[in-house]
């Protein structure tokens, strides 16, 4: 039987929606999901909880050699939970102080060659959807499908409000919109792998869409994908 499992990378800008999407389509398909932008948080916690210097070469990669991340599987949550040297720390990392400082650690050349490494590892027997800022243009350039995906920004900003104040009730909506402006900026401009869309990725902008619709939308894609 042959393997007509394909790599589904999903790339776009802060709080569109993108691992609720991933983690719909993985589980519907018995696909792998990845949140690789977990990956960049916990890394940011690390250097956070150490006091890494972030204009420091040697001081970042000596933290680096001193991270372990993987991903276990929790069925209360049905998602692939993030664990920092075996602490799990996907309570953590959701923190607007996590927030605040994930695009000035993700822009560093060291901490996304140590990501990427593992990310193209997970994704070597397919079968898997990876949501993020460059999967489908450096980390999956190959993938068979990939999807840029994009909202109205007052709308990112609302869900992502709501999403938020549910754990953090002290939270503000001009705080969460100045980090989704200030990330997206940081994200676009860096040197290091900016999010751009890949040449071959299909738009999704669902600023009008349901959930069920875009479910829908990108389910027909993947059909059409695996059925060549
Ligand atoms: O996806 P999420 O919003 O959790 O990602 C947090 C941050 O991690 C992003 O704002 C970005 O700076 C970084 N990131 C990245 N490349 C990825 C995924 C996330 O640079 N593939």
């Amino acid at each position: 039987m042959t393997n007509n499992k394909i790599t589904i990378a999903i790339d776009g800008f802060s709080s569109c929606g993108k691992s609720t999407l991933a983690k719909q389509i993985a589980a519907k398909l018995g696909y792998n999901f990845i949140d690789s932008g977990a990956m960049y948080r916990a890394i940011t916690l690390y250097f956070l909880r150490n006091g890494v210097k972030l204009n420091n070469k040697e001081s970042i990669d000596n933290a680096l050699s001193n991270i372990q991340l993987h991903f276990q599987f929790n069925e209360n949550t049905g998602k692939s939970e993030i664990h920092l040297n075996e602490e799990n720390v996907e309570k953590y990392i959701r923190d607007l102080l996590v927030a605040e400082k994930v695009s000035e650690v993700a822009a560093i050349k060291e901490v996304r060659t140590f990501a990427v490494a593992q990310q193209q590892e997970m994704g070597k027997k397919k079968g898997i959807v990876m949501d993020g800022r460059d999967i489908g243009t450096v980390v999956f350039p190959d993938a068979e499908l990939k999807i840029f995906m994009t909202a109205d920004p007052a709308i990112r900003v609302k869900r992502r409000f709501e999403e938020l104040y549910a754990t953090h009730p002290s939270v503000t909506i001009d705080e969460v919109k100045h980090n989704l402006e200030l990330r997206d900026y940081i994200d676009s401009n860096r040197e290091e792998s900016p999010l751009r869309k890949a040449d071959d990725a299909l738009t999704l902008d669902n600023s009008s869409l349901t959930r069920e619709e875009q479910f829908d939308m990108v389910l027909k894609w993947v059909n059409e994908k695996t059925n060549l």
